[in-house]
């Protein structure tokens, strides 16, 4: 400390030899301040005390939304920071009320203490009026939305299980066996199966989203013997085909722009070809498509009007296929027994459309023609069993040319596509892009 600090030490004048005197003036002053000083500390310590008694900061209020429960848990804490002894006892006093916005009738109270639990609805969004009575009322509102809970889209039975799909990505959850003895598995994020029992039985079956929200659905497991019976016809997707004999299937979809050049190909060399046709570009142009299938080509359906299979009801879905299937079989002789849905898109419900359509199978694909290069799935050259599709498009002729010489060089051999080329093959379980 500096020694000659005057304002906590007074001098006395002439105390220290050496330095100036000091005169009583200069003493009375400095003591003045001394005085001034030591009172504003006390006012401002006084000042804190009391401040801190009786006007502690202000209640925090938190909420958290459980998807698995679908309750809005909401609590009113005090502030941080502080020794909480004040801001429990504001608490103590306090009720914390909440009631659904322009809804008064569900209006809830908590017990004093300033917690609790609000059941929302699933699959909507909710505004929650919170008003907080006591020494420090507070209102705000918050806006919840639960998610819808998972759904069952549809089952079937398939070799002694029951599969259920899903609306939604499941989560294992905990493990579940229903009607005694049929255990439950999740095989698929949108897909679980049952193990089946000799009796049918009713039972609940949880079902847990990926994001918590859960559901109880009821459900009738059917018999083994009755199930096998009554098994959904599939129509399947199958991206590759029967690799023997180094085949290679050629498809071409569409049909708004038919091409002499690939009936001119067709003409000089039997070439399997597979025209996956949109019945309403097809009807524009009927003379070619019976020149077509003259020249020894194959039909497929490929819709009435090319929507996204997908975003349709299983009804609409199975009429897009049908009515193809029907008029394609009409105009041009040959009725289709394969289908491609429009960009690739497919999933149970259009498998399901497409059987009830009459179709055995549906063709994906593994290569595509990117201008007049060829793209397959792996980024590998064309190999054995492969499909390739192309698009009845201005320029087709000449990718054509660069496909086929290219199959010629990897010794591959263009064959037919049939629902017995997919003997043995797994079926496709993701849906393709492209058209
Ligand atoms: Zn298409």
């Amino acid at each position: 400390m500096d020694p000659r600090g005057s304002l906590s030490v007074p001098r006395r004048a002439g105390a220290y030899p050496g330095y100036p005197q000091t005169s009583a003036r200069q003493y009375r002053f400095r003591r003045a301040v001394v005085l001034v000083a030591a009172a504003s500390l006390v006012a401002l310590i006084a000042g804190c005390l009391s401040r801190s008694g009786s006007a502690p900061a202000p209640l925090r209020l938190a909420w958290v939304f459980s998807p698995a429960s679908n309750t809005v848990t909401i609590q009113v804490t005090p502030p941080d920071g502080t020794d909480g002894t004040a801001g429990r006892q504001v608490l103590a006093q306090s009720r914390l009320a909440v009631s659904e916005h322009g809804n008064g009738h569900t209006e809830r109270w908590s017990a004093a203490g300033g917690m609790m639990q609000v059941p929302v609805p699933a699959g909507d969004r909710t505004s929650l009026l919170v008003q907080l009575t006591g020494p420090q009322p507070l209102t705000r509102t918050l806006t919840v939305s639960a998610p819808r809970p998972p759904r069952i889209l549809t089952s079937a039975a398939s070799s002694g299980r029951w599969l259920v799909w899903t609306s939604d990505p499941l989560r294992a959850g905990p493990p579940q066996t229903l009607c005694g003895t049929d255990q439950v598995s999740l095989v698929a994020p949108q897909q679980l199966a049952v193990s089946e029992s000799a009796a049918a039985c009713q039972a609940q079956l949880q079902l847990t989203a990926q994001d918590g929200e859960q559901a109880a659905v009821p459900v009738t497991i059917p018999a083994l013997s009755k199930a096998k019976a009554r098994a959904v016809p599939l129509a399947q997707l199958y991206c590759f085909a029967n690799p023997a004999g180094r085949a290679i299937y050629i498809t071409i979809d569409d049909g708004w722009t038919p091409s002499t050049e690939v009936l001119d190909l067709m003409h000089q060399t039997y070439l399997p070809i597979t025209a996956f046709l949109i019945a309403d570009a097809a009807e524009e142009h009927l003379s070619y498509w019976k020149d077509f299938v003259a020249a020894g080509g194959l039909i497929g359906d490929h819709t009435v009007s090319h929507p996204y299979l997908t975003k349709l009801t299983l009804a609409k879905a199975t009429t897009q296929w049908g009515q193809a299937r029907t008029q394609l079989g009409r105009w041009l002789g040959q009725t289709p027994v394969m289908g491609r849905p429009p960009y690739g898109a497919f999933n149970h419900t259009v498998e399901v459309a497409a059987a009830r359509a009459g179709l055995t199978a549906l063709a994906g694909w593994s290569a595509t023609m990117s201008g007049n290069r060829i793209q397959t799935w792996n980024g590998k050259p064309l190999a054995p069993g492969e499909i390739v599709i192309l698009h009845w498009v201005p320029g087709l002729g000449h990718q054509l040319t660069v496909l086929l010489a290219a199959i010629r060089a990897l010794h591959l051999n263009p064959k037919p596509l049939t629902p017995a080329s997919f003997a043995g093959i797994a079926p496709q379980r993701h849906s393709l892009s492209g058209d």
